[in-house]
């Protein structure tokens, strides 16, 4: 393969809790004046999984320790900005990084005022990337998945460029989040869904319902082949994580990852990290974990390079 195939590579998909790293971490510990009695190795193991399949909802307690280092304004500003910096020096050339306001509000900051930390890191860098702003999965924040729509709206272009689902899907199905994107459609706010990852392709066909521009993973559009159709004929984005979908266990081994259906039925779909210290990767990795599998060809690697600069909400 030609290396420079590997150039130029865009990054969908990226929590920003879930892409912390060591020196970051203790960067964040600093500001927050959190002493942190860790060696290096006890960070890690902290913001990764460890080896061996876990399930979504053991995957997501890997967010405790690192959102409880972003729960100042100088902290969630900072980790924006670190992060954009790491991306750069990788060689990235665009990102959409998302998060949840409202995990950001413990110590007391407005959901207003987490938005506008992160807004002001991302301008501090000068990495081309934009934010998506994620509702949260769960049965008592209605209010402020509603309240993220709505400075979805006001944030707009201003660094923001879409909103999200993320949080347990198996646990909280996509349907019970309906009026959610009632609002955001009525507000015009585009949006991305987590969709197909813990739960089937039903979860998708909701996501598409409801107006999802995007599908978070989508990856278990796989089980119903009408669904590939549609995504294919309505040019549907998929953002697929593959290092992640092993790490919940969607797949056993990545020889299952269903890559050669999804561009079977040419559907636009784009390869992302997910979480790059949780999942233990970036974005490099997960392109030549695909490559290597399946070994797919240069077009095709061309093919998913476009599909992410097409599918990009900027
Ligand atoms: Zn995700």
């Amino acid at each position: 393969m030609d290396n420079s195939l590997l150039t130029g590579l865009s990054d969908l998909h990226l929590h920003l809790d879930g892409s912390l790293d060591v020196n970051m971490v203790r960067r964040l510990a600093d500001i927050g004046d959190i002493s942190l009695d860790l060696s290096d190795s006890e960070i890690k193991n902290r913001l990764s999984v460890r080896e061996g399949c876990r399930n979504l909802n053991e995957y997501l307690e890997k967010f405790d320790f690192p959102c409880s280092l972003l729960q100042t304004e100088d902290q969630i500003s900072e980790s924006v900005y670190l992060l954009k910096e790491k991306l750069k020096a990788s060689g990235l050339s665009y990102a959409e990084i998302r998060f949840a306001p409202q995990k950001h509000m413990d110590k007391g900051i407005s959901m207003e005022g987490v938005i506008e930390a992160a807004i002001d890191g991302n301008k501090r860098s000068s990495f081309p990337s934009k934010l998506i702003l994620c509702m949260m999965r769960g049965n008592d924040n209605h209010e402020a998945n509603l309240q993220t729509v709505r400075l979805t709206k006001k944030y707009l272009g201003n660094d923001v460029c879409a909103i999200d689902l993320a949080g347990a899907e198996a646990l909280f199905p996509t349907e019970d989040f309906e009026d959610c994107f009632l609002l955001a459609r009525s507000l015009d706010v585009p949006f991305t869904i987590h969709a197909g990852e813990a739960s089937g392709a039903f979860s998708i066909w909701k996501a598409i319902e409801f107006g999802a521009k995007r599908i978070g993973h989508g990856v278990r559009a796989y089980e119903d082949e009408k669904l590939l159709e549609y995504l294919s004929k309505h040019r549907i984005p998929l953002e697929l994580c593959p290092t992640s979908n092993l790490n919940t266990c969607v797949f056993d081994d990545i020889s299952a990852y269903p890559i050669r259906t999804f561009l079977k039925y040419d559907i636009p779909v784009t390869i992302n990290t997910d979480n790059m210290s949780v999942s233990d990767t970036d974005i490099e990795k997960e392109y030549r974990l695909l490559i290597d599998a399946f070994n797919l060809s240069n077009d095709e690697i061309e093919t998913i390079k476009n599909n992410s600069i097409n599918a990009a909400f900027s």
